[in-house]
This record gives C-alpha cells, structure tokens and sequence, in this order.
C-alpha cells in the first residue's frame, strides 16, 4: 500500500486538501478521528486511564472528559508521557489497520503530528500543507471563535513551519484562494498514480 502522509500545523487547510484528494477518489484515513476512537466506552484505554486518575478524568456519562485531560497533561509532563505511551501504540496499531482497508490506488494518511509522532515512518511521501503563521491564527479565529493567543499556544506545542518543511517531499502552498488548490493536487494526484506504477513495476 503507497501511503502519503498530508500534515500541517492548526488551521493550515489539511481538511481542505484531503477533501480535494477525495473527489479524485483516494481514501483518507484521519489520525485525529482514530485518536478520538481509541477512548470509546468501555475500552481499555479508557479503563487504564480512570485507573491513573479516578472518576475525575471521566464525564458524569462516563464518557472521557478531554478537557480535563488535556489540562492535565498540559501541566503534568509526567502524566503526559505515560498518556502518549499508552496511547500511541494504540493508535499506531489502528492507524495500520485502516491503511490496509484502504481500496484506492493510494491513501492518504492525514495527521496534525504526522511529524513530531513520527508517523512519517508508515508514509512513502510526505506532503506539507504549508501557509504563513499568520494565516494559520487568522483562518483557525475564523472557524473556531478563538483568541490568538489560544491559536498561539497550540502552535507552539506542534512542530514549527520549518521543522515540518524539512520533513516534507512536497509542499502544498494554500495561502491562496481555495480554488487555487485544485490544479496543484490534481497534478499532485497525478504524481502519486505514477509512482505507484513505477512501485508496481
Ligand atoms: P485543523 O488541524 O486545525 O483541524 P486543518 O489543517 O484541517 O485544521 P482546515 O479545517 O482545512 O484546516 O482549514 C482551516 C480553516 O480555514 C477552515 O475553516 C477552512 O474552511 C479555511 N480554509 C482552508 N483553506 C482556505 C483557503 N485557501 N482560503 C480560505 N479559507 C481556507
């Protein structure tokens, strides 16, 4: 299975451009999404995670309460490491599992920290979608209602513009108009028919 990592920071258009590979027919498999699942009622990380911390990390439906968790983590360094261990193998695992299901010629793998979580391993490309810092507070204030402040601490806590063009193979401009991403991606999905092929060969 060839696999094309898209990754950017908060804001940068990565929904925007994986949707744009959808209509040409690729399937997208999002980190976020199974990040998301891996705390279902009733799963083991929920268990392990109510065993650390008690009924305070739960909701009053016994649901995860992620704002609490996210607090939590942000202050405690050690019980956010003991979290990511938990957690990212559990996601890695899920992550595979769902590339393999994938049906289109290539797939897509879609993560905000396909860099720093070092998911770039089970990626044979990796493509940045790339815009200024400062479209990145505008378009994320836009959407969610959020100081900039609140766009600014996310950024800091992901990789930089630069640690994460470093780790690109292509680069996806979208300072620009919507519109003006549609040829690029279509040459883009081009480019990834073709060296499936050459892979095939
Ligand atoms: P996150 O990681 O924060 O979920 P994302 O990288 O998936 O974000 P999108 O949700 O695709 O980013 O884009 C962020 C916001 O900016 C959305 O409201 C989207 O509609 C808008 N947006 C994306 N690209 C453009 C563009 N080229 N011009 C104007 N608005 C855009």
């Amino acid at each position: 299975m060839y696999v094309v990592g898209v990754t950017g920071g908060i804001g940068s258009g990565k929904t925007t451009v994986t949707n744009l590979f959808q209509t040409h027919g690729i399937d997208v498999v999002d980190a976020d999404v199974i990040a998301r699942s891996i705390f279902q009622p009733g799963s083991d990380a929920l268990l392990h995670v109510q065993e650390r911390f008690g009924d305070r990390a739960l909701l009053e439906t016994g649901e995860l309460n992620r704002a609490w968790l996210r607090e939590r983590v942000f202050t405690h360094p050690e019980d956010k490491a003991w979290l990511n261990q938990l957690t990212h193998p559990l996601i890695r695992e899920q992550i595979l599992a769902a590339l393999k299901q994938a049906q289109s010629p290539y797939v897509i793998l879609s993560a905000p920290l396909l860099v720093e979580n070092k998911l770039t391993a089970l990626c044979d490309r990796v493509l940045v979608v790339d815009v200024t810092e400062a479209m990145q507070i505008e378009r994320t204030r836009q959407r969610d209602d959020v100081s900039a402040q609140q766009v600014s601490a996310i950024m800091q806590a992901q990789a930089s513009r630069i640690e994460r063009l470093q780790a690109a193979d292509d680069v996806l401009d979208n300072n620009g108009t919507p519109e003006a991403l549609v040829e690029p991606v279509e040459r883009l999905h081009r480019f990834y028919l073709q060296q499936v092929e050459q892979q095939l060969q």
